[in-house]
């Protein structure tokens, strides 16, 4: 899925206050806490055909992913990069479940997944917030 750097209305990072305050509005959190990593926080606005979540503040369309990757990381999902779920939830917008890395990872995860069945094998994304337990 292309990260909001590619959206043609994109706008650099940071976001906005106005486009965070948009996407904790809109996300169904669960009750574990300020970061639980074994829950989807299913986002409850619209969302693309393809069934990912996307909002519309400050003059750009974000997509929740995108935005969770940020505010969960406080850093900038890198140019060539794209924002995934380790989750396979296109609407989850948690920001444990969602890592970076490169369109051929991708590809090469939802290959693996269908081989070895969903969830089977999550690779380590050296960051501990992205690793449900
Ligand atoms: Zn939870
Ligand atoms: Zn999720």
């Amino acid at each position: 899925m292309p990260c909001i750097a590619l959206l043609p209305s994109a706008r650099p990072f940071p976001l906005s206050p106005i486009i965070e305050r948009t996407f904790w509005d809109g996300i169904q959190r669960c009750t574990h806490g300020d970061f639980c990593a074994s829950c989807c926080w299913l986002w409850s606005g619209r969302c693309t055909k393809a069934g990912y979540g996307i909002f519309y503040a400050a003059g750009q369309y974000t997509y929740v992913h995108c935005a969770a990757w940020f505010i969960g990381h406080r850093e900038q999902c890198p140019p060539g990069m794209v924002c995934r779920h380790i989750c396979d939830i296109p609407p989850c917008g948690n920001p444990c479940h969602i890592i970076i890395g490169t369109q051929a990872d991708n590809l090469h995860d939802m290959f693996a997944r269908h081989r070895l069945g969903i969830g089977a094998n999550i690779p380590p994304s050296g960051n501990d917030m992205a690793r449900p337990s």
